[in-house]
């Protein structure tokens, strides 16, 4: 019989790598416990990250469609307007609503959530400090999923006042009358489209020639055209100094492209720069964990440089760098890991082929290979692209910004790498991730029929228009 104490598995982190971990052990007849130290489950993606945010988003969509109520043939009696503690108390409903759901999947499952922080102590080893202090004996793996946390860059202190990061950004009573921000990744470009929205004069700064440096080069010029279009002014190819905070607001020095200096102001500075990994109190290193960066170092199988300790989701790096932070990915990890630890067959991750997803206005969805990469990795490259203004249904929706388009190769017709940006770009990416899957070629999506109309057809289009023969084009 097992102790109180002893399991199969401990993981430490309740995030979607760690929670996700947790159930998929558990459903494969593991005894599992998962120490988690803030007062709910689900991380960083429930609490602060994707959900809050993407709640945010919804209220700026339902504002947008108010706007335009001449165009729908609304009448709406007063000026449309946005009530932040309305937004606030929705907001932190589906959050708690959520969190509370993975206390409900844990019991379920029969998870023990020990509250209190993890470190690692010795083989099989887990101290719980700050809540319920005890020793967790895990007789067959320890799962690190401590996720990561903001970082800033140097000459810009996060006072949590003036200088904020997306933790504080979610959670403003207040439509800033003006904010800059710090960073075009997905962080930086959700958020100015959320207070552009609301109303604030917003300036996105980046350090890159482009907005979502990531993504393919069309993708980031049709962004940066319709935050113009919006009003956003988008400073790209701009370093910033030092940023000083005072009572009323910030300012921030910053170096344009051509070499002269300007001091921006406004009322808040939203540092989105990335985020770095979390093991403080975790006794990584006297644990014997190789780390880069800070950074917790796995192999492709997701074991650690220690036998019995492996790692998932935003706190791990590779040998290459770059492994992206991502809800969904932590969540692959996580299984794969269990079903590992189970004593299945590992299943690798095929990192070309994980979807991300911005949703900013207009959203972007992409998988695979840029044309730049393709190009890069020696591909005879084939493009696509078909507009969403063109398709019926977009213009019913009054979304016509944006395209999709289809990165190829000649030799064999597969499918490297589909982007897109435009209305439900987020959920159109995920007929492009199975077509990557299954290792599809143009010619099978352009007969694969999609329904009309929808949005899906710009995807069907593009492929067409891969093979030069767009219908509607
Ligand atoms: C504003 C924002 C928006 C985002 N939007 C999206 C999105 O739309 N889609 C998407 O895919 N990704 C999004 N992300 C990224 C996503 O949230 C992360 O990739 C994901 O949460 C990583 O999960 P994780 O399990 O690795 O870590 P985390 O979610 O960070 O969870 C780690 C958990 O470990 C706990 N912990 C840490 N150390 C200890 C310890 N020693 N003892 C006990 N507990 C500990 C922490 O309290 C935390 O709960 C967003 C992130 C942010 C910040």
């Amino acid at each position: 019989m097992p102790t109180p104490t002893e399991y199969d598995v401990v993981v430490i982190g309740s995030g979607t790598g760690g929670y996700v971990a947790a159930i998929r052990a558990a459903q494969l007849g593991l005894r599992t416990a998962v120490v988690e130290r803030a007062p709910t489950l689900g991380g960083t993606c429930l609490n602060v990250g994707c959900i809050p945010t993407k709640a945010l988003l919804e209220h700026a969509h339902a504002l947008k469609v108010a706007q335009a109520a001449n165009e729908w043939g609304l009448t709406i009696g007063q000026a449309v307007a946005i009530d932040m503690g309305q937004v606030q108390t929705r907001k932190d409903k589906i959050v708690k609503g959520l969190t509370g759901g993975i206390e409900l999947l844990f019991k379920k499952n029969k998870i023990e959530w020990i509250k209190g922080s993890g470190r690692l102590a010795g083989k099989g080893k887990v101290e719980v400090t700050d809540g319920q202090a005890q020793t967790l004996t895990a007789t067959k793996h320890i799962i690190v999923a401590t996720g990561s946390q903001p970082r800033s860059v140097p000459g810009v202190e996060i006072d949590r006042k003036r200088i904020i990061t997306s933790d504080e950004a979610i959670g403003l009573k207040e439509i800033p009358k003006s904010i800059l921000i710090l960073g075009s990744g997905a962080v930086g470009v959700e958020f100015a489209s959320i207070f552009r929205r609301y109303g604030s004069e917003v300036t996105i700064v980046e350090l890159l020639p482009r907005l979502v440096p990531i993504e393919d080069e069309a993708v980031s010029t049709e962004l940066e055209k319709s935050f113009r279009k919006q009003g956003i002014k988008v400073l790209t190819g701009t370093r910033v100094g030092k940023a000083r905070a005072g009572a009323a607001g910030v300012e921030v020095e910053a170096q344009l492209p051509d070499g002269s200096s300007t001091t921006l102001a406004a009322d808040y500075l939203l540092v989105a720069t990335g985020r770095g990994p979390v093991t403080s109190g975790l006794g990584a290193e006297e644990a014997g964990l190789r780390l880069e960066r800070g950074y917790i170092h796995v192999d492709r199988t997701f074991q650690t440089s220690v036998p019995g300790i492996s790692a998932v989701g935003d706190v791990i790096t590779f040998d290459a760098p770059g492994h992206p932070q991502l809800a969904h990915l932590s969540s692959a990890e996580g299984i794969a890991l269990a079903e590992r630890i189970a004593g299945q067959p590992f299943r690798a991750i095929n990192y070309d082929q994980v979807p991300g997803c911005t949703y900013c206005d207009p959203e972007i969805g992409s998988v695979g290979l840029t044309e730049k990469e393709a190009r890069e990795r020696g591909y005879d490259v084939r493009v696509g692209t078909f507009k969403f203004g063109i398709l019926a249904r977009a213009r019913i929706a009054n979304e016509v910004e944006g395209f999709v388009k289809i990165v190829s190769e000649k030799k064999y017709d597969e499918i490297l790498g589909v982007h897109m940006i435009g209305p439900r770009a987020t959920e159109l990416v995920a007929e492009a991730t199975l077509a990557l899957r299954l290792e599809c070629t143009v010619e099978e999506l352009i007969r694969t029929i999609h329904a009309h109309p929808t949005m899906s057809e710009a995807v069907g289009e593009a492929a067409h228009a891969a093979h030069g023969a767009a219908i509607h084009a």
